[in-house]
């Protein structure tokens, strides 16, 4: 058993790392605070390579494997969630669908732009009435002659009003659950399509959410993923990876809120004494550096089993599960080490408690992480 990185993951590692010091940090908090898409910053993180890490080169990807792109999301995640967003559109569940799912006219049409941030990417499953029950998702795509007529609104979709080309999971046949869903390439110059941000949300601000509506959109016969009724398969193959990239950037932001508690801790005198002396912020601090990196072990593991082409699904989502939990829990410990100042934006802890808590809903609840990880030990989802 060997914990060691290899050269190529340390030398990734610094370089996001360099590059969010410089490029990131300093604008994290005017970003949140004004809604600004920083969409200059992701470009440049494309053309660095960034998102380029699982895919092969001949779509220009650097071929480091997944174990190099969870480093990459621990990295931006750390220093900023929002922009961290991004990445499971232009390295995660986006593009992996097309490179898993997608016929090879379809992968060298998109997958160099995307992986590059030269197009942005989405993925759009969550609608007003189903998210969580992805086979209860209502949008319509009907064939007529050489298109689909898609009719439906999709909900909390990241990207939503910026994307150049994504992925759509819509029932092509209304009145199956799972057997009725189809998945579409699906690109903004659409006739129909029409996309719209959520505004003022909580957290993750500078990152584009919102609506996508259908109206009538013709979508291109040849934009099926697959086949007719296997949206529900396709959906599934790249949210192993989409799930141990959030497990990746939950790791990033437990990691700051460790950074911020340790600096204050160290910093803040009460008693005459450094707030760290403390017996019981003592032990908050243990348990926050402790499950950090508990987290940090699962995700790269999650991440090196699917380098080596082994199974991997159960061990990203369990690695989903524990690292957005402990997560949330590291961000509530800082706050509490934090005091008052929690609600100062003299330090990152308020914009950290408003973006973490969306690590344990996104990409599948903490519910359903545990009805999956619970199915797999008694043995019900062979
Ligand atoms: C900032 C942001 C970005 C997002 N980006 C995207 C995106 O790009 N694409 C996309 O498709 N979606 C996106 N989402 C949506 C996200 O994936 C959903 O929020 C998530 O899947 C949960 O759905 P929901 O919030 O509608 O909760 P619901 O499905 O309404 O569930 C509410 C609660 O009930 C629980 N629950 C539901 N059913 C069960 C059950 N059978 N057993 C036990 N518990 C259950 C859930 O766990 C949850 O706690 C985004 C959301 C946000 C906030």
């Amino acid at each position: 058993m060997n914990f060691q990185l290899e050269t190529e993951h340390i030398q990734i590692r610094e370089t996001v790392r360099k590059f969010c010091l410089n490029e990131v940090t300093p604008n994290a908090e005017e970003w949140e605070k004004n809604e600004t898409f920083p969409v200059d910053t992701i470009k440049k993180a494309g053309q660095l390579g960034f998102f380029a890490s699982s895919f092969p080169e001949e779509y220009g990807g650097t071929n480091l494997g997944f174990l190099a792109n969870v480093i990459v999301a621990e990295e931006m995640g750390r220093a900023s969630l929002g922009l961290a967003c991004c990445l499971n559109m232009q390295s995660g569940t986006c593009p992996m669908t097309i490179l898993l799912n997608c016929n090879e006219e379809q992968k060298q049409k998109y997958l160099p732009g995307i992986i590059s941030g030269e197009l942005l990417g989405c993925f759009a499953v969550s609608e007003p009435n189903a998210a969580t029950d992805v086979a209860g998702i209502e949008t319509k795509a009907i064939l007529a002659d050489d298109h689909y007529l898609m009719n439906g609104t999709k909900m909390w979709i990241t990207h939503a009003s910026v994307f150049d080309v994504g992925i759509c999971f819509a029932k092509t046949d209304p009145t199956q659950r799972h057997k009725g869903l189809s998945a579409f390439i699906i690109t903004s110059d659409m006739p129909g399509l029409t996309g719209n941000p959520e505004k003022d949300k909580l957290g993750v601000r500078s990152s584009d959410t919102g609506e996508i509506v259908f109206e009538d959109c013709k979508v291109p016969k040849e934009n099926l993923i697959g086949e007719e009724g296997q949206g529900f398969k396709i959906a599934e193959s790249a949210l192993t990876y989409g799930r141990a990239n959030i497990a990746a950037r939950s790791v990033g932001i437990a990691q700051a809120a460790v950074d911020s508690a340790i600096q204050y801790a160290n910093e803040r005198e009460q008693f005459g004494k450094k707030i760290g002396f403390f017996q019981m912020n003592k032990q908050i601090i243990a348990d926050m550096v402790t499950n950090t990196e508990a987290s940090r072990l699962m995700v790269y593991r999650a991440a090196w089993l699917q380098d080596q082409g082994l199974p991997s699904a159960n061990e990203s989502t369990m690695a989903k599960f524990f690292a957005s939990e402990a997560a949330l829990q590291t961000v509530i410990g800082a706050s509490k080490i934090h005091g008052a100042y929690t609600y100062s934006s003299e330090y990152p802890i308020a914009r950290l408690y408003r973006d973490v808590m969306l690590m344990t809903a996104g990409e599948g609840t903490s519910n359903i992480q545990r009805i999956i990880i619970a199915n797999n030990a008694l043995g019900w989802n062979k």
